[in-house]
């Protein structure tokens, strides 16, 4: 990913989408926002921890420096599910202005509609973006531990085919800064899901620094599945950024103790 510095907000966007025309893609920091306190500066997420108000001009800082509105922002409920939702123009602005309107228990969007924002929050979880340049098809999704060992990115790349008959091999995919298997360390039970939603964990775990702990590789894991699908490896930047490692950059909910932001990753096809 490189840094992009617009109207004083700071994003980032990944090498591999930065270069399409009639796309635009972010994937935002703290830098450049109203918060305060542990949710500086620039939280998109609405929160008990954060006045409405801020997470509103946020996100209307953000719109204006990637070029589009408030409410083209497009958002799911993010409860760890593997639920994709295909977004029509209808659904346009879902969840863009408050928590009460976005598309419920949804951790993935995908979109051929034009002037829809995908966005999904993250805080250590992982997101994924996604575009097919062939057939003009979008995506955006939210993948936890959870979320990951329910293979949701590749469901969603196998949705984005049913639906709209994209060819897994014309994918791009982006996926985001989260948290890395340097800090992920995890106990027996979620190793134990892992090997049950991804089979062969071979390369995705290593002993951890505690005993009876181990590193799960989120990266990976996602990358393999994409792989499985058949998206070229060679379409899959992974932007390789621990967020708890690099919490002055990024919200991290464990770097951070659970008090923290939310930082955003979305994708438009331009009007
Ligand atoms: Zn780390």
């Amino acid at each position: 990913m490189i840094k992009v510095e617009r109207d004083k907000v700071a994003f980032y966007q990944f090498l591999g989408l930065r270069d399409f025309p009639g796309l635009s893609h972010f994937v935002s920091g703290r830098e450049g926002g109203v918060s305060v306190g542990r949710q500086t500066a620039l939280n998109l997420g609405f929160m008990d921890e954060d006045r409405d108000e801020r997470v509103l001009v946020n996100r209307m800082l953000l719109a204006e420096a990637i070029g589009c509105g408030v409410d083209d922002f497009t958002l799911g409920e993010q409860k760890h599910t593997t639920h994709v939702e295909v977004v029509d123009r209808v659904q346009r602005g879902r969840g863009g202005r408050g928590k009460a309107t976005r598309l419920p228990s949804t951790d993935a969007l995908i979109t051929k509609e034009t002037g829809v924002c995908l966005m999904v929050l993250a805080a250590d979880c992982v997101p994924v973006l996604m575009y097919d340049s062939r057939m003009r098809v979008i995506a955006a999704v939210h993948a936890g531990w959870r979320g990951t060992v329910g293979k949701i990115a590749a469901k969603t790349v196998e949705r984005m085919r049913e639906e709209f008959g994209c060819d897994p091999r014309d994918i791009i995919i982006g996926i985001g800064p989260s948290i890395g298997p340097c800090c992920f360390e995890v106990g027996e039970e979620v190793i134990e899901a892992a090997g049950e939603g991804l089979g062969d964990l071979k390369g995705l775990v290593e002993p951890g620094k505690q005993t009876g702990k181990y590193q799960l590789n989120l990266w990976e894991a996602n990358r393999r599945q994409l792989r499985q699908v058949g998206v070229e490896d060679t379409c899959i930047e992974v932007a390789g950024i621990c967020t708890v490692c690099h919490r002055d950059q990024f919200f991290s909910y464990r770097g951070d103790r659970g008090n923290t932001g939310r930082f955003g990753a979305g994708i438009m096809l331009n009007i």
